[in-house]
């Protein structure tokens, strides 16, 4: 008998963690090897943020909460759809989780039977798929290229939907490609949501403050109220606030649903960490200037990493309205030999020889289901990202 169930075959491990784990360790060999693997801030957390964290423990806030999160934080979650979205959620309407990857696992799990169908625009991130497999749902993969802006059409979402679909899984703005909508292009998605009442929506708005040049991303029931009854609005505090540690997601959907979260949260989480809630409040309802700090930073990141990444021969990168990702088309590449004298074949093949030859690890576009790119965070310092894509132009020019 196998002691490993058969449904942990239908998942993979998560590719962005295999990578920053293969460069951390050339990192401890010695390596010269600059990270751009991973999705995480290089910010530290915000000081108010800290001391309200501190004050909990002093006040004692060390104990079991609710499941879904403690009542001050529900609310102060619903304070923020309002005040960023105009959403009317109530307390009731929320639930806090281990993290935004909790609410997506909660989600998908409490309501997907065999054979359900979630349709996920991709490029995409890693785990959506992963965790629909794992509920024994079946992914519906939708291809949108860079010449898309990486977006999904309304056709295309009508093409994609059948009786047996339960979710569209949008993702906005997107990881792995920093492509975001607006108002006007969520519509169309909207629109097509609104001829079929059997369709759910999960929108994770994670990244959603961190766009640049004026661009704002729009949430689903900001431009389509009438979906309330069947939309699940994820967000969290991860990457707003620098806060990948404390392990803060929330989401706002109809009380039925957040029951079911609840029910399965409470028999393997129960409630996030006690003390991460009351630093949440802080961060929800407290001064909110470090974002916008932070927000320039990465927004002067990124057209330094567009513009260099384009220098570079056989690269084509977008540039994305948000997150704080981009994803080049390395397809250029493709059939040439590095210095290094390795043949290039695939986008895996390209960032191994990156990552060995030049020190700069980032991730393969296949493991966001888009093969022929890569990712790059720049989540990182400017003088780190500067070396990094001058090391990139080299190994492109160095190629024949
Ligand atoms: N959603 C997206 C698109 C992400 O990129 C991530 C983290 O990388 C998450 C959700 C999960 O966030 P958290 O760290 O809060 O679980």
């Amino acid at each position: 008998m196998n002691l490993i169930a058969d449904r942990l075959n239908r998942i993979s491990p998560s590719l962005t963690i295999a990578m920053t784990a293969k460069a951390r360790a050339l990192k401890a060999a010695g390596k010269d090897v600059i990270g751009l693997s991973s999705g995480e801030p290089d910010f530290d957390t915000p000081r108010n943020v800290k001391d309200a964290a501190i004050a909990a423990i002093e006040r004692g806030e060390t104990k079991y909460t609710d499941v879904a999160g403690t009542p001050a934080l529900r609310k102060a979650v619903c304070e923020k759809f309002k005040r960023d979205s105009g959403l009317d959620y109530k307390p009731e309407e929320i639930i806090i989780a281990t993290g935004g990857k909790q609410v997506i696992f909660d989600a998908l799990v409490a309501t997907i039977n065999p054979g359900d169908e979630a349709i996920i625009p991709a490029p995409c991130w890693v785990s959506y798929p992963d965790i629909v497999q794992l509920a024994e749902g079946t992914p519906v993969i939708v291809q949108c290229g860079q010449n898309a802006g990486f977006k999904m059409t309304g056709e295309q979402l009508e093409a994609a939907i059948t009786p047996k679909t339960k979710w569209l899984i949008l993702n906005n703005p997107c990881n792995p490609t920093g492509a975001a909508y607006n108002a006007e292009e969520l519509k169309k998605i909207t629109d097509v949501l609104m001829k079929h009442p059997h369709v759910w929506v999960f929108t994770d708005d994670i990244y959603e403050k961190l766009n640049y040049d004026g661009f704002k991303p729009a949430t689903i029931l900001e431009v389509e109220p009438r979906l309330r009854d069947r939309t699940v609005t994820m967000n969290g505090c991860s990457k707003a606030y620098a806060m990948t540690g404390w392990r803060i997601g929330f989401a706002g959907a109809p009380v039925h649903l957040i029951k079911a979260m609840d029910k399965l949260q409470g028999q393997s989480t129960s409630n996030t960490s006690s003390v991460s809630q009351a630093a949440a409040i802080e961060a929800l309802t407290g001064p909110q200037e470090s974002i916008e700090e932070m927000r320039k930073v990465y927004e002067r990141r990124r057209n330094m990493v567009v513009e260099m990444l384009n220098q570079a021969p056989g690269i084509r990168c977008h540039k994305p309205e948000g997150a704080f990702y981009v994803f080049p088309d390395m397809r250029g590449c493709i059939g040439k030999t590095t210095a290094g004298g390795k043949k290039i074949e695939t986008d895996e093949d390209f960032t191994i020889a990156l990552l060995e030859e030049v020190g700069v690890a980032t991730v393969h576009g296949a493991a966001f289901l888009s093969p022929g790119h890569f990712r790059i965070s720049y989540a990182t310092s400017d003088e780190a990202l500067r070396e990094a894509c001058t090391r990139i132009q080299k190994f492109c020019a160095g190629m024949k």
